[in-house]
């Protein structure tokens, strides 16, 4: 890969988590911007416009809600499920694959449920 190279000026206090961070992972500065610019990139262009999108929804569910109903719903783009118990609560992993606005939709319908969810685009 073609490397660039730009000056860029940062809060110094950032600079310093930076400066930890890049020790404890025993990682260049430039390496640990990279990946962070990348995440920024990709979150970006998942929000900014509607396209094929994939990745995992991460959520915390409370059993009042109808989640065989929502897998059924949104079964076009649900790839595959995970359901797990951890320290007496429901912890679900759902792999999503489609439009991005059904996504969306789906990612709308569990927080309105009651769910505790994270999103995470994996393109
Ligand atoms: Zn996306
Ligand atoms: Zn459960």
């Amino acid at each position: 890969m073609v490397k660039r190279r730009f000056g860029v000026s940062i809060d110094s206090r950032i600079s310093a988590e930076l400066d930890n961070i890049a020790k404890n992972l025993n990682m260049d500065r430039s390496k640990i911007v990279e990946i962070a610019l990348q995440n920024y990139i990709t979150e970006h262009k998942h929000l900014s416009s509607k396209h094929n999108c994939r990745g995992i929804v991460i959520m915390k569910t409370i059993s009042s809600v109808p989640f065989d109903k929502i897998l059924e719903d949104y079964r076009s783009i649900i790839v595959n499920y995970l359901h797990s118990h951890i320290e007496n609560e429901c912890i679900c992993i759902v792999f999503v694959s489609g439009d991005s606005e059904h996504i969306s939709n789906l990612n709308r319908c569990l927080i309105t449920c009651g769910c505790l969810i994270r999103y995470l685009p994996l393109h």
